[in-house]
């Protein structure tokens, strides 16, 4: 089998709400998402999705995925799309680093994979393993009655775990988190995700001062060296999110004891065939999982799901629903909300496919 058609579509997708990202960070609207089809000499095609979460979230933007795609699309012609690891030699040789660019790329050759086969991708990526997938919310930093108004429209969804997005000054801060755990729905989990906005300082006294707060806190700062000096001065869980991009980075972190759990995005470290080594990592050597997109449609969302499917139940915590914070939803199945849990789909490959009609003409076909 060999891929003979690399074609690129842009898709527009309004936020139901504006979203903030602390830090000074850019308030935005709307993402800007890539979504790729491959085609093959046999008649399968695959999708796969890459939509940074803005521009100011990681090193990864819009314009740069499309850019990369174009300098990756023509050495992909002629290539197995089922040999993954081939196709990610292919990629990381022709551009080196760069991960967001190939997400797509590596996601749809995972989905022919699997219709070429007739299995889910969970099952390619380890097999399903027992129980649905809790999905958690995300929460922009605002005042503290807002924010736990954001918690309880998800809740009255279903949503047991909520990550709260803080990093306004030690004080707000302080007097955020003790608002909202004071007043948390029953039963509900809490991150605290700082998103790289504190200094260590920062972090340290904020950390401290909520010492008596069951919840995990996230990504407190920009560098890693930064995070482990919170690290060594704090006491409560860590997770790292988006300064794991390769897998010498999750080692690097186990080595140093630096975090319980990480924030695995497909999109940021290069696709399904990097995050999958770095999930197996994690699970064993025993560090918990978000496992999720960056941002995109529910055929994003879907492929992570598949991996965190695909994941013990003990080492997954949640996964983040993009699409269900945009106003459009061109993706036909997928995995969904099912009342605060989702599944992967049963259908061989992804189980998501977008509705040509919403997709227009792509802005970009090689081959
Ligand atoms: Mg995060």
């Amino acid at each position: 089998m060999k891929i003979v058609r690399i074609s690129v579509f842009g898709l527009t997708l309004p936020l139901q709400r504006p979203y903030e990202l602390q830090g000074g960070r850019l308030r935005f609207e709307q993402l800007e998402s890539t979504l790729v089809r491959l085609d093959t000499d046999e008649g399968v095609s695959g999708w796969g999705e890459a939509c940074p979460w803005g521009s100011t979230y990681l090193p990864a933007f819009p314009r740069g995925i499309r850019a990369g795609l174009e300098e990756l699309a023509p050495g992909l012609l002629g290539q197995d799309p089922r040999r993954t690891d081939v196709v990610n030699t292919v990629m990381d040789t022709a551009l080196p680093g760069h991960p967001y660019v190939k997400s797509a790329i590596d996601i749809a050759c995972w989905d022919i994979l699997g219709k070429a086969t007739g299995l889910p991708v969970c099952d390619l990526l380890g097999g399903r393993r027992p129980g649905d997938v809790t999905i958690q919310s995300s929460i922009p930093t605002d005042d503290p009655p807002e924010m736990l108004r954001t918690i309880e429209r998800y809740h009255a969804r279903g949503y047991t775990i909520h990550s709260a997005k803080v990093g306004s000054g030690v004080a707000a801060d302080i007097e955020r988190i003790e608002y909202l755990a004071e007043r948390m729905p029953a039963g509900s989990s809490l991150t605290i995700d700082a998103n790289r906005a504190w200094i260590p300082d920062q972090a340290i006294r904020v950390m401290r001062a909520t010492e008596a707060v069951d919840a995990y806190f996230e990504q407190p700062c920009e560098t890693y060296e930064e995070c482990l000096q919170v690290r060594r001065s704090t006491r409560q869980p860590i997770l790292l999110d988006e300064i794991i991009h390769t897998y010498g980075d999750l080692v690097r972190a186990h080595h140093d004891q630096a975090c319980e759990g990480i924030g695995l995005k497909p999109n940021r470290v290069g696709g399904l065939t990097k995050a999958r080594r770095i999930r197996d990592f994690c699970v064993q050597v025993g560090l918990r999982l978000n496992i999720e997109d960056t941002g995109g449609t529910a055929l994003a969302d879907t492929a992570a799901v598949h991996l965190a499917q695909a994941t013990p139940a003990r080492y997954r915590r949640g996964t983040w629903f993009c699409h269900e914070m945009i106003n459009v939803d061109p993706i036909i199945g997928g995995a969904r909300n099912l009342g605060g849990v989702t599944r992967a789909p049963g259908t061989p490959g992804l189980g998501a496919e977008p509705d040509p009609a919403t997709l227009g003409d792509p802005m970009l076909v090689i081959g």
